[in-house]
């Protein structure tokens, strides 16, 4: 999938701002920030969406990465976690991401 702007980012073809990164994900900070703190989770490998990841650890490691990289920004005990999965939900680039946004209070219902 090399037209994949997120898995361009992984392999570093393309440049971002990395957070953090493992062997299996790695975390950047979004290009358009929604909150002072705004950055992305993704899986090294690709999968276009949340209701198509099959790998249950997978699941588990994108989660402790978005923990981590908001403990190391310090929102350890307050930020959101958004997975915007499929047209509907508003998902806009098609490798499975995972937002992870602190720095300011946020509402809810989301819009
Ligand atoms: P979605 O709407 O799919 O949930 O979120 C996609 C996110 O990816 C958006 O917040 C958007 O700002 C971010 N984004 C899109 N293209 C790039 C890029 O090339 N680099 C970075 N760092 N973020 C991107
Ligand atoms: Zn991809």
């Amino acid at each position: 999938m090399p037209e994949c702007v997120f898995c361009k980012i992984a392999s570093k073809a393309i440049p971002a701002s990395i957070v953090y990164e493992t062997a299996d994900v790695v975390a950047f900070k979004d290009l358009t920030p929604r909150a002072p703190f705004h950055v992305l989770v993704i899986p090294r490998t690709h999968v276009a969406k949340l209701s198509e990841l099959e790998d249950e650890a997978l699941g588990g490691k994108l989660l402790q990465a978005a923990r981590t990289v908001a403990k190391n920004a310090g929102h350890a005990d307050n930020f959101r976690l958004v997975v915007n999965n499929g047209d509907s939900a508003g998902q806009s680039v098609w490798h499975l991401h995972l937002h992870v946004l602190g720095g300011r209070q946020f509402t809810w219902p989301p819009g």
